[in-house]
């Protein structure tokens, strides 16, 4: 099946930001959307304007860090529309410091979401999408996948290793499943919320303000990988505001 039209969708942290413009955009095309995230009160919403606007989407609450709720979540969207065709594993935590605030709960708050919750999104879906013969994982990086910056140590090292897993996993996964990174540049999303140290955040504030891009921008690059014919994968899409360095 090419093209976004009733495919089933599975996305994590749908419940804002990234997550959210992407549920939005692939049910207003006619996906069947299946949104998880902590926060049920933000997921309600977008469900809510999804189905009035005709189009299918579930939800339910999902910790990434929690392996059996990321399992539940694909189960669901198993249950109810009796197939996944793509989970993109989107939840990130951008609680990024400089290595000499030591906020080791935030490092491990960053290594256990960013990485832990995308392999769990991995063990979850791909005896499904083996046993379908088809399935497409979308996994979130970041251009600090690409680039270091300071103050961005340890979330830089979890979005090197969503691609260094994505693409073991494109490796091994076979001429029948595909794999896509999309690592977004600056993006205008709660993400400065996660932010705790005074300086990074004016700083990041700063480069928001000027520059950062609409969530719609990197919903588009899912779409594009989504509805490629099925022997397209396309491998990873970096999207950055024009003016970021
Ligand atoms: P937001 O803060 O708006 O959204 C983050 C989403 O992740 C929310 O839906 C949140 O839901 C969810 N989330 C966080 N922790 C968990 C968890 N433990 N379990 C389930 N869901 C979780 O930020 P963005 O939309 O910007 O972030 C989305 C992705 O984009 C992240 O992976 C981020 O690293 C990446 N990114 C963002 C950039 C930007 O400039 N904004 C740049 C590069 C990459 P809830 O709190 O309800 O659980």
């Amino acid at each position: 099946m090419s093209g976004i039209q009733d495919k089933v969708i599975a996305i994590t942290g749908a419940s804002s930001g990234i997550g959210e413009a992407a549920a939005l955009l692939l049910a207003g095309r006619g996906a069947k959307v299946v949104l998880g995230a902590r926060r049920l009160e933000r997921l309600g919403p977008v469900v809510e304007r999804i189905t009035q606007a005709g189009g299918e989407a579930l939800s339910a609450r999902t910790d990434v860090r929690r392996r059996e709720d990321v399992a539940g979540l694909v189960h669901l969207a198993c249950e109810r529309f009796g197939r996944l065709d793509v989970l993109i594993n989107n939840a990130g935590s951008l609680a990024t410091s400089p290595l000499d605030d030591l906020r080791v709960d935030d490092w491990e708050e960053l290594v256990d979401t960013n990485i832990k919750g995308v392999l769990y999104g991995i063990a979850a879906a791909l005896p499904v999408f083996r046993q379908q013969g088809f399935g497409h994982f979308i996994n979130t990086a970041s251009t600090s996948a690409h680039r270091i910056v300071p103050g961005q140590a340890v979330y830089a090292g979890t979005k090197f290793a969503v691609r260094a897993i994505s693409e073991g996993l494109r490796q091994e996964a076979g001429p029948r499943l595909r794999v896509t990174v999309i690592s977004p540049g600056m993006t205008r999303t709660n993400f400065l919320e996660h932010v705790k140290n005074p300086e990074l955040r004016a700083r990041f504030e700063e480069v928001r303000d000027k520059l950062a891009i609409s969530p719609d921008a990197i919903a588009r690059a899912m779409a594009y990988a989504i509805e490629q014919p099925a022997d397209v994968d396309v491998g990873e899409v970096i999207v950055r505001p024009t003016a970021q360095d």
